[in-house]
């Protein structure tokens, strides 16, 4: 299953960060997918729940987020939306365009706990990552 590795180098990532910030769990993976990405947001849920086991995220949640597709057009220079299947530009119907977004799978947020040595203080902390953002 192409979302199982997907989400082994998912956990990778959120791992090291989790370790960076010294969490002691994460409750919540935030993943920005868009249409174009290749891959399936219900099997990719399947796969989390296999790929967390054991892991610092052994409890924590997948939230996804479904990301559009947006292209910018050649003809008239302008972005827009478009449908996965039909990249064609909102502004003037042309076909020449070029694909902005819709083709990412991005670790975007992380919710995590942390715990000092004597008290249960800080309950969450929130790591933004890389990412362009779309709108
Ligand atoms: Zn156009």
């Amino acid at each position: 299953m192409h979302e199982l590795a997907v989400c082994q180098a998912l956990m990778e990532q959120v791992e090291s960060i989790a370790l960076e910030e010294q969490a002691d769990s994460v409750v919540a993976v935030h993943l920005g997918i868009g249409p174009l990405s290749g891959v399936e947001p219900r099997l990719l849920e399947q796969a989390f729940f296999i790929a967390r086991a054991g892991s610092i995220a052994a409890e924590a949640e997948l939230v996804i987020e479904n990301l559009p597709v947006r292209i910018s057009c050649d003809q008239c220079g302008q972005t827009s939306d478009a449908l996965p299947a039909r990249l064609l530009c909102g502004v003037c119907g042309n076909w020449r365009t070029k694909l902005v977004s819709g083709d990412e799978l991005q670790l975007q947020h992380m919710e995590l706990v942390r715990q000092t040595a004597d008290e249960l203080a800080e309950p969450e902390a929130d790591i933004q990552q890389q990412h362009e953002r779309v709108n």
